[in-house]
């Protein structure tokens, strides 16, 4: 009897740790450290000229129409034409799951939607991808009149640009610009932990890593940031 009980309780300890491998891991069933190397050995081959477009056959489409899908990282972006996540990652069909919106703002629909990827789907990674010469920045820089709507969507953008006037004085345009997409970059991400205490919670418990990046469209580049620098505070908060 004791014996059984003793492998019994190994079983239950075996599947139990067999779980929280798997949560830490995700549905991809691989790290977000591993998931971020897939993306820079993707962007890696795209600026070489070498990429290998994968999983963008039938058999994929079959595989995860019928499996379901198992994307590894979820990706905030902007809608610019010139930022094709999957393209500039080198990745297919079911690996990415991505969220682009104009100036990639973290605001109720798309924290929903990153939610959905982190938890309901396992994707361990998630990434706020910026890139250089957004239109949504620019606009908001230059203090453009834009339409009621897009007034709403760039409101987040306000402060990481206020942020940045009032760190810098400089009549650099091209400057205040780049500095404010990468602020930007950064507020997503503190955007993203205020408002989401699930995805707070997951970063804070290491089932999620939320890092920034930045693109550059010219030489097709992606500049790695890692996590906010205050990631230990806001998570904290
Ligand atoms: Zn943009």
């Amino acid at each position: 009897m004791k014996r059984y009980i003793t492998a019994m309780t190994v079983a239950i300890l075996t599947m139990c740790m067999a779980t929280a491998a798997m949560a830490f891991s995700g549905g991809a069933g691989i790290t977000a450290d591993e998931a971020l190397a897939r993306l820079k050995e993707g962007n890696t081959r795209y600026v070489a000229g070498a990429a290998v477009a994968p999983h963008q056959d039938a058999a994929r489409r079959h595989e995860t129409a019928v499996g379901g899908q198992h994307p590894f990282a979820t990706v905030l972006s902007c809608a610019d034409s010139r930022v094709p996540v999957e393209v500039l990652f080198d990745q297919g069909v079911g690996d990415v799951f991505v969220v682009r919106v104009a100036g990639n703002v973290a605001n109720t629909d798309e924290i929903g939607t990153m939610e959905y990827g982190a938890e309901h789907l396992g994707a361990p990674l998630v990434v706020v991808l910026a890139h250089t010469k957004c239109g949504a920045v620019t606009a908001v820089v230059k203090g453009e009149h834009v339409t009621e709507n897009i007034g709403k969507l760039v409101a987040p953008i306000v402060p990481a640009v206020a942020s940045v006037k009032s760190r810098f004085a400089t009549d650099d345009l091209a400057e205040l610009i780049n500095r404010s997409i990468e602020a930007n970059m950064w507020q997503a991400i503190a955007d993203t932990y205020a408002k989401s205490p699930l995805l707070k919670k997951m970063a804070a418990d290491g089932k999620i890593k939320v890092v920034g990046a930045l693109y550059d469209i010219d030489s097709g580049d992606v500049h790695w940031f890692g996590e906010h620098p205050s990631n230990a505070a806001l998570l904290a908060k």
